[in-house]
């Protein structure tokens, strides 16, 4: 299985190297150079399996010869096998026709677990082969660090370092990070800002002595085995609600078009999917988009569903390869473009047939309140702001009632206690594997907003750890 840059100038390469290299090195992301396909016997075939074994037969071709077949399917099972609910990622009739996927039942409560509970082990698996190891930095405004530092924990081949904007994460997020007891494992606080905190980890890889000198490597949103896990629940809930017999709708509260990529990308594999609606808060590029065909910046503003206040979503570019018939030449120029001026117009490309089954709602923090609300009046349910912005954008543009639709349900609504507690006055209670949350002890190192004292902490952890 060979994988390609969508800007069309990097190396081809194999699943294992995609893994290790995030960013292609023409700046671009590597998607499949073609789609395998499951026909409608396979995927019928999904119906009544575990979670782990849909998830190892989806990922098999893939993944290709670069990790035998034995290991893939134990790493997949040792990835589920600690998620808080049996069926992993349980389905809920909301209404008649409004269904809910609950995606945080992993360790840290949100989606991100899904496929990074996965990545970590397939990076640990493919150093181990290599007799390789990485430092993987990154920044976080609260969701991804945790999912990321769970994914690597006790991982032989990972030192992790993890920078979060001090005294800008709320408790439970920075608990999630700071608590969590393994030798491999460094948070950062960072006197400053978060984007404060994205600027010293893009220095960090910028700076290619340093960069070399300790292996540096990221877990974030483009990596493509991220992608392709999360293709596995909507294989799961498209079987289970009738596919391949029947057609199935998707709602996906969006911020780097990660998530909803991934609902692409199960359909270029052959799953039936009719629609996909992109839900936004009043961070709303994406939805202007789908509507205008024209793609324009806008200052970023904070709202109640903070993992999606995002101005250019990363992951967008994949689709536009496709928009642009897989002309990499393409895509590069519409990107510089659209970096110089702030604007890109699709123009003719606005009819690509990629772009047909895309459908986008917005929804500002009042409204996000008021479909918390009313879920929990109509059907009893406790849902969080990034969900609700899903569940809202479901109703608003569901298609073909004959078609069922199901909104993604991304983070527990115990993440986002204060915004729960406002919409329908109760505080939901965090599941009981995490109640002692608060009791844990917290483990952080506070510097300035300074590269060379960063690099230095990371130098100085790697030495005594006796791995530089
Ligand atoms: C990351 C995140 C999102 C956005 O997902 P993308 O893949 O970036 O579009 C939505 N909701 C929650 C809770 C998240 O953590």
């Amino acid at each position: 299985m060979k994988y390609v840059s969508t800007r069309g100038r990097a190396p081809v390469l194999e699943f294992d190297e995609v893994l290790l290299a995030g960013l292609a090195r023409d700046g671009g992301l590597y998607v499949p150079e073609t789609w395998p396909q499951f026909s409608a016997t396979e995927i019928r075939g999904f119906s009544g399996l575990g979670y782990a074994e849909i998830a190892f037969r989806i990922m098999r071709p893939f993944v290709g010869r670069a990790i035998p077949e034995a290991e893939l399917r134990s790493i997949v099972e040792e990835a589920y096998a600690g998620f808080g609910h049996k069926a992993v990622a349980p389905l809920k009739q909301l209404d008649g026709n409004t269904w809910l996927m609950e995606l945080f039942h992993g360790p840290t409560l949100a989606f991100k677990d899904y496929a990074l509970q996965v990545v970590g082990r397939l990076f640990d698996y493919v150093l181990t082969k290599r007799s390789e190891r990485v430092t993987i930095v990154g920044a976080t405004s609260g969701d991804t660090g945790s999912a990321a530092i769970e994914a690597c924990r006790d991982r032989e081949r990972i030192e992790i370092f993890i920078l979060h904007p001090k005294d800008r994460v709320s408790e439970v997020q920075r608990r999630q990070m700071t608590t969590v007891d393994a030798p491999n494992v460094h948070n950062i606080a960072v006197e400053g800002s978060f984007d404060d905190c994205q600027d010293l980890v893009k220095a960090m890889f910028n700076d290619t002595a340093f960069r070399e000198e300790m292996a540096l490597s990221a877990v974030n949103s483009i990596n493509w085995a991220r992608i392709l896990v999360q293709t596995v629940y909507y294989f799961v809930a498209a079987v289970a609600l009738g596919a391949p017999e029947r057609r199935i709708a998707f709602a996906v509260p969006t911020g780097n078009f990660g998530n909803v990529y991934a609902g692409y990308a199960a359909r270029q594999m052959g799953l039936p999917v009719a629609q996909l609606v992109v839900g936004s808060n009043r961070n709303d590029i994406l939805t202007r988009f789908l509507e205008s065909g024209v793609m324009e910046t806008a200052p970023v503003e904070p709202t109640l569903s903070p993992s999606m206040d995002i101005q250019v979503s990363s992951n967008f570019e994949r689709l536009l390869f496709d928009v642009f018939g897989r002309d990499g030449a393409a895509v590069a120029a519409a990107l510089e473009g659209f970096r110089a001026s702030g604007r890109l117009d699709l123009g003719a490309a606005r009819g690509a047939e990629a772009l047909a089954i895309f459908d986008g709602a917005r929804l500002d923090d009042d409204g996000t309140l008021a479909e918390i609300a009313r879920l929990q009046r109509e059907t009893g349910e406790l849902v969080d702001p990034h969900s609700a912005v899903g569940i809202a954008a479901a109703r608003a543009k569901a298609l073909d009632l004959a078609v069922p639709v199901v909104a993604l349900a991304t983070a527990h609504p115990a993440k986002f206690p204060d915004a729960v507690e406002r919409a329908c006055g109760h505080r939901p209670a965090l599941p009981a594997r995490l109640a002692d949350l608060y009791q844990r002890a917290e483990r952080c190192t506070v510097l300035p907003y300074d590269l060379a004292a960063v690099q230095g902490e990371i130098r100085e952890v790697r030495a005594a750890e006796g791995v530089a």
